[in-house]
C-alpha cells in the first residue's frame, strides 16, 4: 500500500489497522472469510477502470442460445474483460452443474432482487423463512425491497426441534398458494431438504428459489444437497463459505436465463464491477480444486467440534448443534439472567473474538438486542485451524461468558487470543510490507 501510505495517510492508517485486526483477532462471524492473495490481486486491479454494461455474449436469434461470438456490450474495448467474465461464468457453471450463470450481481441482495423480478410480479405472494428464525432481510423484511413490493408469508422453525417442519411449511403453502417459495438462511445451522421444498412448490404450482448464500461452498464441495435439480433459480453471495470477493451470483435453468440477465442489467444494475468479476473467476478456479473440498470438509469438522465443546460447557445451542459451518448460542432470556446477545457480542469483541448477536427462534428480546450469538468456522478454517483449536476457542468463549462483567479479565483473554492467532499467520507478507 505504498502509494496510499504516501498520498493518504489517514485512509492508510484505517486500512492498515483493519489488516492488523483481521490478523490478530479470532474471526467467528459465520458469513465472513479470508480470500487468497490471487483473489485479492484481481479485486485490487485495473479492471476497476472498465465500463462493460451488457454481457460477453448475445442471444443468437437463430438458436435462441447464448453466443460468445456475438458482441453483447454497450461499450468498446471489452475484449479482455470479456475473457475474465467468460471464465467466471464457465467456472461457476462447472462448479454447480448449472445451465446458466450470471456473475454480475454486486451483492447477494441484488441477486435476490433480480431473481424475484425474473419470475414473479410485484404484489405476488412469497413464502419465505422468517428473519428471526434465520432468514435474510431480502426474504421479506418490511424495510427491504422484498417486504415492500411483495406479499410476504413467513414460515418458521418448529418450537421443539428448532428445525424446519416440512409438513407445517406444506400446510401454509396449501393455505396461501404463494407464487414463489423461497428457502435459504443466514442463521440456520441445519441442512435444508431442497427436494422436499420442490415437492411442496409443485403441489401449489409455485416457483422455487433457493438462496444458498451461506452454504454455497459446502454445496460446491458436495457436502450439502445441491439445489440445482430442484430450484428454478438459485442466488448466492460469493464471499461467504465460497471464499471469493464480496459479491453475488445467480444460477438458473436455461428457460429463466434471459429473464435473469435482463433483470440484472438493465433491470437492477448498471455497469458490472469487472475487477470483482475477475476476482470471482479466480475464486471459482480455487473452488474446483481438491484442496477446496478438503477445506470445506474441515469447516464442517471444525463446526461440529466447536458445537460439541460448547455444549459440554453447558451452552445451549439452537437445534442442539449443527451440521453446517455455523451454530447459534442461545444465551437465555432476560429473566434467566446473564448477558444478552448484544452484550455478549461487545464482551467477545473486547476479548479479541469477532462474532455477531443474532435473534434465536421465538426470541423475547428486540432484534437489536437479541438473545443469541452466531458463530461460524469458515474464516478460522482458512487460517489452518483444526479440532484442537476449536476446543481452545470454545474455552475462550466460555471464559468470556463467565467473566462478562470483568473488563480486566476480558483484556487478559484478548492477549491470549492474539498469541493464539499469531500461530496461524494471515496475510503475513502484507503485514511485513506495511510494517
Ligand atoms: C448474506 C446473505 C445475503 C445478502 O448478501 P449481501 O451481499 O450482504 O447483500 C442474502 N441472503 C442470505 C441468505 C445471506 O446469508
Amino acid at each position: 500500500m505504498k502509494f496510499l501510505k504516501k498520498q493518504d495517510p489517514e485512509l492508510y492508517a484505517a486500512m492498515h489497522s483493519e489488516l492488523k485486526r483481521q490478523s490478530e483477532n479470532l474471526e467467528m462471524i459465520a458469513s465472513e472469510n479470508f480470500v487468497s492473495r490471487a483473489v485479492l490481486e484481481a479485486a485490487g486491479s485495473v479492471l476497476t477502470n472498465k465500463y462493460a454494461e451488457g454481457y460477453p455474449y448475445r442471444w443468437s436469434k437463430k438458436t435462441d442460445k447464448i453466443n460468445y461470438k456475438l458482441y453483447g456490450r454497450y461499450y468498446g474495448g471489452c475484449e479482455f474483460i470479456d475473457e475474465a467474465e467468460k471464465l467466471a461464468i464457465e467456472r461457476a457453471k462447472e462448479i454447480f452443474g448449472a445451465e446458466h450463470a450470471n456473475v454480475q450481481p454486486h451483492s447477494g441482495s441484488q441477486a435476490n432482487m433480480a431473481a424475484y423480478f425474473a419470475i414473479i410480479n410485484p404484489g405476488d405472494t412469497i413464502l419465505s423463512l422468517e428473519l428471526s428464525h434465520g432468514g435474510h432481510l431480502t426474504h421479506g423484511h418490511p424495510l427491504s425491497f422484498s417486504g415492500s413490493l411483495f406479499n410476504i408469508v413467513p414460515y418458521g422453525v418448529n418450537k421443539e426441534t428448532e428445525q424446519f417442519d416440512y409438513d407445517e411449511i406444506r400446510k401454509i403453502a396449501l393455505e396461501v398458494k404463494p407464487q414463489m417459495i423461497l428457502t435459504g438462511a443466514s442463521a440456520y445451522p441445519r441442512k435444508i431438504d431442497f427436494a422436499k421444498f420442490r415437492e411442496i412448490a409443485d403441489e401449489v404450482n409455485a416457483k422455487f428459489v433457493v438462496d444458498m448464500a451461506h452454504i454455497a461452498g459446502l454445496i460446491a464441495a458436495g457436502l450439502h444437497q445441491s439445489p440445482i435439480a430442484y430450484a428454478d433459480i438459485i442466488t448466492t453471495t460469493t464471499h461467504k463459505t465460497l471464499r471469493g470477493p464480496r459479491g453475488g451470483m445467480i444460477l438458473c435453468k436455461e428457460e429463466y436465463a434471459k429473464a435473469v440477465d435482463r433483470w440484472v442489467f438493465p433491470g437492477t444494475q448498471g455497469g458490472p464491477l469487472m475487477h470483482i468479476i475477475a476476482a470471482k473467476a479466480a475464486a471459482f478456479k480455487e473452488a474446483l480444486t481438491p484442496e477446496f473440498k478438503e477445506y470445506q470438509k474441515q469447516i464442517i469438522i471444525n463446526a461440529t467440534s466447536l458445537a460439541q465443546t460448547l455444549s459440554e460447557k453447558d451452552f445451549n445451542l439452537v437445534s442442539g448443534g449443527t451440521d453446517t459451518h455455523l451454530m447459534l448460542i442461545n444465551l437465555g432470556t432476560e429473566e434467566e439472567g446473564g448477558p444478552s446477545g448484544k452484550k455478549m457480542e461487545g464482551c467477545l469483541d473486547k476479548a479479541g473474538i469477532t462474532a455477531n448477536k443474532n435473534t434465536v427462534p421465538f426470541d423475547t428480546r428486540k432484534p437489536f438486542v437479541a438473545s443469541g450469538i452466531r458463530l461460524g468456522t469458515p474464516a478460522v478454517t482458512t487460517r489452518g485451524m483444526k479440532e484442537e483449536q476449536m476446543k481452545q476457542i470454545a474455552e475462550f468463549i466460555s471464559q468470556v461468558h463467565i467473566n462478562y462483567q470483568d473488563e480486566e479479565k476480558l483484556f487478559a483473554i484478548k492477549k491470549e487470543v492474539r498469541e493464539f492467532c499469531s500461530q496461524f499467520p494471515l496475510y503475513a507478507d502484507l503485514l511485513n510490507e506495511n510494517k
